[in-house]
């Protein structure tokens, strides 16, 4: 098959590689759609943990099963699905509570020993694949896994109907999780970032206050009017005095869920995290049941996510637009259509 290889830093190659063959437990997919994520640039740069070229990227697949294992019976030859996309054991405390995400033994696609998705086949668990309801277009579903993390990360926050939140960091997953803040009934006032393109597509998806944090002052002003501050602050952004800004935006007695910071070590307010009682909280990707809730939302306004697809390129595009996106391009959400006829 065709795939997009990083073949070394900062560059990508279409090659033919081995087509997956599924194992017992195993579904093999003809991908229709996979997104471009903030963390394969991190990949191409070569700052990933664990992502190094030679490897295939991509992990947020939406397609149609080709082929089963024999041991497979929850999905069939040309469903249409998503795939959440790790590799779990089944058997770990974190497994038996639902807890994919933090598994003893996870295992992620998209490394040496799991080829990625941005390909024409993907081979995954069939038990991580769940079934795409009939309203949503196969591109759009690819959109179920950045949405799955939102999803987490406002389950994480104890987010719900009346709860004010405040988001850092506007980029597609800063913006999934104030859309789906707004959809639980929460209240979203600040959401910062620093390019004025998304902080307008914050305002269109109701953050009441988007502000550029370089300009606006809004950190500061909230640091020191503690009644206006907000029940939960979650941090989509890896900007150094990210979470520093955050404990300035909770309320005494908040919470702050922290996603996806590429350092080891940053920087905390100690002392005012201390004398607000605030409590930081990780959020790690996604469960089976994050997915599902993607999914829910998904069917339910398709038109809401449809403006996240930002552009649609083939696997002779994808080196592109990897440089493009380094380079500051923008986009909030690039998908591959590997069976895209140029
Ligand atoms: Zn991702
Ligand atoms: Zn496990």
């Amino acid at each position: 098959m065709k795939a997009a290889v990083l073949t070394a830093e900062r560059s990508i190659e279409v090659r033919d590689v081995d087509d997956p063959r599924p194992r017992v437990d195993e579904i093999v997919i003809a991908v229709e759609a996979s997104g471009i994520c903030g963390s394969d640039l991190h990949a191409w740069h070569g700052r990933h943990p664990f992502r190094r070229p030679p490897v295939v990227l991509g992990h947020e697949p939406a397609g149609i099963v080709v082929a089963r294992g024999a041991d497979v019976t929850t999905v069939g030859v040309d469903d249409r699905v998503v795939i959440e996309p790790h590799r779990i054991c089944g058997t770990c405390a974190a497994c038996r509570h639902g807890d994919n995400e933090i598994c003893e033994s996870k295992q992620y696609p998209a490394t040496q020993g799991w080829t990625g998705s941005l390909a024409e086949y993907f081979a995954a668990p069939a038990a991580m694949a769940q079934r795409v309801p009939d309203g949503v277009a196969l591109d759009l579903a690819a959109l179920a896994e950045p949405l799955a993390v939102a999803c987490h990360a406002n389950r994480r926050g104890g987010i719900g109907p009346g709860t004010t939140v405040n988001i850092v960091g506007s980029g597609t997953i800063g913006l999934l999780c104030l859309v789906v803040a707004r959809n639980l009934g929460a209240d979203v006032d600040v959401v910062t970032d620093i390019d004025p393109r998304k902080l307008q597509l914050a305002g269109r998806f109701g953050a009441a206050r988007p502000s550029d944090v370089r300009t606006s002052g809004i950190v500061g002003e909230l640091r020191g009017r503690r009644r206006e501050r907000a029940d939960v602050t979650i941090v989509a952004a890896t900007a150094p005095d990210s979470l520093v800004d955050a404990a300035a935006l909770t309320r005494p007695g908040g919470r702050i869920v922290l996603l996806g910071l590429y350092g080891d070590t940053a920087a905390v307010a100690a002392s005012a995290l201390v004398t607000d009682e605030q409590t930081i909280l990780g959020s790690l990707t996604y469960n089976s049941a994050d997915f599902s809730s993607a999914l829910a939302l998904l069917a339910d306004a398709p038109a809401t996510y449809a403006q996240f697809v930002t552009k649609r390129i083939g696997l002779d595009g994808v080196g592109a637009e990897f440089a493009r996106q380094a380079d500051g391009g923008a986009a909030v959400k690039t998908l591959v259509l590997p069976r895209l006829t140029p």
